[in-house]
Order: structure tokens, then C-alpha cells, then sequence
């Protein structure tokens, strides 16, 4: 029978693709995935460390496995990803059933770092710097990717930039793109294999390239060379940085008919001095300008955003402005996080500015209320189009439906017949309702099949 594993991941999609790649590992290796716990052979958790709540429930989880280590030697419990980068070998010391600490940069030998601990015992493998990239493009094509028509595709590890609340470039280390000639190989043979939409992955993704030229950055380059792939229908990518948004990236988006009309651009505070303090590079004037000119070229531009309320020294007139800020970008949803401190950040250190809780959650609830009533209304100007849906799968909540995404990236449910409900298949739907967070909508007509192999179960996500 073959060994299994279970692999648990937190935080971004970038973890969750080099979940996918650790997967491809020791799929290779003759491995089977499996989500009960009781029959793995190797466990892997791959963290996170951006949000303080992240470790807490992470540890919650590694502590149940106690008894279950204690019981089994023949299981290895392995803690990849950035925590693991951050902290090393005191995850082992902290939690002594930990059998193996690996780093952001050797996601890429996973299954022979556990060969090592089943040959010779606990192991604590994180390098700092990054590993050379010659091995990505095999690693990229054996991942194991969730959904057989949708990928996720790694452009760049790490980041150059110095937020002040953020812990990635001490974990992730500073940029280094993939060739690009690589990208597009990987896009191409997605492709082959009945991929229609890719998400080009990296902290900053406009910079891309930067470190591979010496001159600047090819991103709108790779955006028109991965829409021009034959067979891909949609190109996404995340997350790009307000301040290197660049007109070349824009006329790319409004010219190439795979790459969608979404964009990702988290402002994070509309205060010109919490951005400064939060190192952001970019005002909120500026922000805004890089926003209605994204609007004005690209059509039918739903923009989505990040913003962090209750950044240590906030004071209520700063938060006043990111309120008006909010209201006049009218965003189609936001990510809004309450300040976490993250340890080793200049941000963590502010402690004497840190906002009382209740101030932060008074805040934090009027900011909601603000970008879902846009939210709301973005969505209620849809009813009445028609809109190309790229099936998931069936409805989380009500099984007579099936679940997709729009061009937008919006969430649409609606009955659909046999055809058209099986996941990769591409649908024209009419929106019929608009909520803050999904779509409802009647089904058209079949505009394309699913191209994959349908062997693999899928579900919406
Ligand atoms: S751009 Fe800022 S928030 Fe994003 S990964 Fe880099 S340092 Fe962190």
C-alpha cells in the first residue's frame, strides 16, 4: 500500500503553491495525498507568519499531534514556510514531536530532507539565502495542483521592499525573478495539459524582472506572452505594488484579451504620514491617480484592495481620511485586517503608538461598512449582464447549483445543465441578483468545454 501524506497549509497563495510543488515531490516519490491525519505517513504544516492568530492556531494544531507521534514511529512530522524560516530550530525546541524545520528556500527538496530524518533522525534545515532557481521549471510542472484547469504560476520569490509591518523579506528574502522564458515554457505546457486560467504569483509582481534585465521590469512583457498562449482563456496575477503599477503594465492589460480585467491594488491607509511610516513609497493621492488611470484604459475594471486599520499612531483624523479615501476609490471588496505586530518588524516595535483594541475595532467596523456598501452597489450594477463564468464545481451551500468566476473574479452561482456544469467548462450567464461577496445568475449557453482530463474530483474554492 503506498505511504501518504497530509500537508496543511496557511496563509497566501504562494504558499499554497509551494504546497502544490511540495506535493508534485512526493507524489513523485511514489506518495499519496490524503486529509486524514490518522493514516499519514508525513505530515507537513507550511506557515505563515504575517498574522499574529496564525501561530497561535498553528501551534493548537501541532500540539494535537503529540500523542499520535508518540504512537507511530514510522511518522514525520515536518513545519515548512515562512514561521519556519523565521524561527528554525526553536519550533523543535518549543515542540519537541517536531521531526523536521524546513525553510522558505528549500521548499524545492522537501521529500530528500525526509529521507534524511527517516535515515538520521530530527533534522533543522533552513538556509538563508535562496537556493539557485535551476530546478523550478521541473519542480513547477510536477506540482500538484488542486484544480486541473486552474494554476497557479510562481514569477518571483521574495521582495525588495521595507513595509514596516511586514516580516517577508526577512523570511522570503529579497527578489529573484524566474526566467522568463521559463514562465511562459511553464504557461505553454499548462496549456498542453487543459489549463485555461493562470495566476501569475509574486509579492511585487510589477517588479518583476528588474533583477533579470538590470534595466526594468518585463511584467508586461510576460502578461502579453502568457495571454498569447495557445489554449489559456484567462491570465490573473497577485500582488502587484501601487507604486510600481506602470502604464506599459496597464496598456498590457487592456490589450491582451486573456489577461482579465481585475486588479489587485492594496492601499493599505489613505493618511499620506501612516503611509509614510508604514513605508509604502506611494501617497494617497497618487494612489488614486495610478487607480483612475487603470480605470479609464482597461474596461469593466473590478479593483479590489488591502487595508490595515489601527497602524500604531493612527489618530482619528488619519482615519477619517482613509474613509474618504475608501469611498472615492469604490472598490469592488477589500481585505481589511485589524494591525497585528509581527515580531522583528520596525512596526512591532512601535509599541508606545499601538491603539487601544476597542478604538481599533470601532474603526475597523465603520472601514467595513464603507467598502461593502461599494461593494454592494458595484455588484447591483451587474444585474442584467451577461457575463463569461469559468465553472469551479458544485455550490458549497446548495447542491442544485454550481459555483464560478467571472472575468472579474466574481463569485457567481446558477443552475446549469449537465454540460455546463462540470468544472472547467466556460458558461454565459446573466447576472440576476448582486450581494456584497457573490453573484447570482441564469445560465445562457455552453461557450467551452472543459479541456482537461477529467480523472480528478474537484469542488469550488
Ligand atoms: S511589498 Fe511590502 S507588504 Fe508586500 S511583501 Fe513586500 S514588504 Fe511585505
Amino acid at each position: 500500500m503506498a505511504r501518504k501524506f497530509l500537508i496543511s497549509t496557511y496563509g497566501c497563495q504562494l504558499n499554497e503553491h509551494d504546497s502544490e510543488r511540495i506535493a508534485g515531490q512526493l507524489v513523485g516519490e511514489g506518495m499519496e495525498a490524503t486529509t486524514n491525519v490518522d493514516e499519514a505517513n508525513v505530515i507537513i504544516f507550511n506557515t505563515c507568519t504575517i498574522r499574529e492568530n496564525a501561530d497561535t492556531k498553528f501551534y493548537a494544531h501541532l500540539g494535537h499531534l503529540k500523542t499520535l507521534r508518540e504512537t507511530r514511529d514510522d511518522l514525520v512530522i515536518a513545519v515548512g514556510g515562512c514561521m519556519a524560516q523565521a524561527q528554525g530550530g526553536a519550533i523543535m525546541d518549543r515542540v519537541g514531536h517536531v521531526d523536521l524545520v524546513f525553510g522558505t528556500h528549500n521548499v524545492g527538496e522537501v521529500s530528500n530532507l525526509i529521507k534524511q530524518v527517516q535515515r538520521s533522525g530530527k533534522l533543522v534545515a533552513v538556509p538563508e539565502e535562496p537556493a539557485p532557481s535551476g530546478g523550478d521549471l521541473d519542480q513547477a510542472l510536477t506540482a500538484v495542483r488542486a484544480l486541473p484547469f486552474t494554476a497557479w504560476v510562481t514569477l518571483q520569490t521574495g521582495c525588495n521592499n521595507t513595509c514596516a509591518y511586514c516580516i517577508v523579506p526577512d523570511v522570503r528574502g529579497g527578489e529573484v525573478s524566474r526566467p522568463f522564458a521559463d514562465v511562459v515554457m511553464e504557461v505553454n505546457e499548462l496549456a498542453k495539459r487543459g489549463v485555461t486560467e493562470v495566476t501569475l504569483l509574486g509579492q511585487n509582481v510589477n517588479s518583476y524582472g528588474r533583477d533579470l534585465t538590470g534595466r526594468g521590469p518585463l511584467f508586461a512583457e510576460l502578461l502579453r506572452a502568457a495571454g498569447e498562449v495557445e489554449g489559456i482563456r484567462r491570465v490573473r496575477y497577485t500582488s502587484p505594488h501601487p507604486k510600481d503599477l506602470r502604464p506599459e503594465v496597464m496598456a498590457a492589460m487592456a490589450e491582451t484579451d486573456a489577461v482579465c480585467e481585475q486588479l489587485h491594488l492594496p492601499l493599505q491607509s489613505g493618511s499620506n504620514r501612516v503611509l509614510s511610516a508604514m513605508r509604502r513609497g506611494y501617497t494617497a493621492e497618487r494612489y488614486l491617480e495610478k487607480l483612475s488611470a487603470a480605470r479609464a484604459l482597461i474596461a469593466d475594471l473590478a479593483v479590489t484592495t488591502d487595508l490595515i486599520v489601527g497602524f500604531p499612531g493612527e489618530t482619528h483624523e488619519e482615519f477619517e481620511e482613509t474613509l474618504e479615501v475608501a469611498a472615492e476609490a469604490d472598490w469592488d471588496s477589500s481585505f481589511t485586517f485589524i494591525f497585528s505586530p509581527r515580531e522583528g518588524t520596525k512596526a512591532a516595535a512601535m509599541v508606545e503608538d499601538f491603539i487601544a483594541e476597542d478604538v481599533v475595532a470601532e474603526r475597523f467596523a465603520r472601514l467595513i461598512g464603507v467598502v461593502e456598501r461599494s461593494a454592494l452597489r458595484r455588484h447591483q450594477e451587474r444585474v442584467g449582464r451577461d457575463e463569461e463564468v469559468l465553472v469551479l464545481g458544485p455550490s458549497k451551500t446548495d447542491p442544485l447549483l454550481v459555483s464560478g468566476r467571472t472575468r472579474q473574479g466574481k463569485l457567481v452561482h446558477f443552475a446549469a445543465p449537465k454540460e455546463a456544469a462540470l468544472a472547467g467548462a466556460y458558461a454565459m450567464v446573466t447576472i440576476t441578483y448582486g450581494a456584497r461577496h457573490h453573484l447570482l445568475g441564469e445560465y445562457r449557453e455552453l461557450i467551452a468545454a472543459p479541456r482537461h482530463r477529467r480523472s480528478i474530483p474537484v469542488a469550488a474554492r
